[in-house]
């Protein structure tokens, strides 16, 4: 009888780096997770992450059923393998760190490593709502707005491996425009990440005296969660920030499809909990400034993977094509 084989996903976030060894099937079957920032340097991460991992891959029957190792990451360059100047990691914000390198030396298998919106991507089109599509982007709204686009069945690289930043797309030019994280103005991201809505949220708030259950709150407090909640109750200045965070998404999106006329456009993260909320504005929104042959084409969908998993499936997926690429060389 042939013995599973496994790799191992890593979902590296700013907070936290969850680790998951994924059968051939998307199965997650072991699970573990550090702190991300608990380190200055990136050799005592990678110490750590294989200190954590030891336990979990002798659950599964030891390293000589790991193949290759799948990482999805911020600013990570799937041609270098580096993650790159990345803001929010203490090892590697001003840095080029080879973390696909450094975790191929310590457990001595292949390691791949891509951005982690692109990893939502393969994660999306090998397991979740993509699978079948070869044109489609898929867009995460989280503490940043990320994007993976798929064109003929091939993840969109570019020519330095940093393409599919769609969260930086100007939506607002001149001084109005909100500042970014990334250093310019008016990106998608100031306006439709979960920081963003919490900004028009106190931004909406303070332009009138209209009621809101979100009144109750110190504005500085409120997130993109008590929006959430306060829509789900009816709240109608709640609303209205879904609906202002939907039409930004929609003309965004417009835009997106006259540049690779996708199939879908795949939403993914937090915010999709809302529902019609602000997939309804998205779409209308889209249907008004679309380019008129392109009007009617697009599904809009929300992402199927159960949120905790996703990401660390789509960082498997990463390592599962490094598999197939040796054994097609082989
Ligand atoms: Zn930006």
């Amino acid at each position: 009888m042939q013995q599973d084989i496994y790799v191992i996903g890593l979902d590296l976030g700013g907070t936290n780096s969850v680790f998951g060894i994924v059968d051939a099937r998307g199965e997650i079957k072991a699970t573990t997770a550090i702190k991300t920032g608990g380190y200055s340097r990136v050799e005592d991460y990678v110490k750590a992450s294989v200190e954590a991992l030891q336990p979990i891959i002798e659950q599964v029957g030891g390293m000589e059923r790991i193949k290759a190792m799948g990482i999805g990451a911020p600013n990570g360059n799937y041609y270098k393998g580096t993650i790159e100047m990345a803001p929010n990691l203490p090892w590697a914000h001003d840095s080029v760190v080879p973390l696909a390198d450094l975790f191929s030396d310590a457990l001595g298998i292949p390691v791949a490593l891509t951005n982690d919106a692109n990893a939502a991507a393969i994660g999306e089109m090998t397991y979740g709502v993509a699978r079948g599509m070869k044109d489609f982007i898929v867009i995460t709204l989280g503490t940043g707005v990320g994007s993976g686009i798929v064109t003929g069945g091939h993840l969109l690289y570019g020519s330095d491996g940093f393409a599919g930043e769609l969260g930086h797309v100007t939506m607002v030019r001149g001084e109005e425009g909100r500042l970014c994280g990334c250093g310019r103005k008016g990106c998608l991201e100031c306006y439709c990440s979960a920081t963003g809505v919490a900004r028009t949220a106190r931004e909406l708030l303070a332009k009138s005296d209209r009621p809101s259950l979100l009144r109750e709150m110190n504005p500085e407090d409120i997130t993109s969660l008590d929006v959430s909640i306060a829509a789900g109750k009816g709240d109608a200045l709640a609303r209205e920030i879904y609906d202002f965070t939907g039409k930004m998404l929609g003309e965004a999106c417009a835009d997106f499809a006259a540049f690779s006329s996708p199939e879908a456009f795949i939403f993914f993260g937090g915010m999709t909990r809302a529902g019609d909320l602000i997939m309804k504005p998205i779409k209308e929104a889209y249907d008004r400034h679309v380019l008129p042959i392109f009007r009617g084409k697009a599904q809009f969908l929300i992402s199927g993977l159960d949120g905790a998993s996703a990401a660390v499936l789509g960082a498997s997926a990463v390592g599962w094509d490094v598999v197939a690429s040796i054994e097609k060389r082989d």
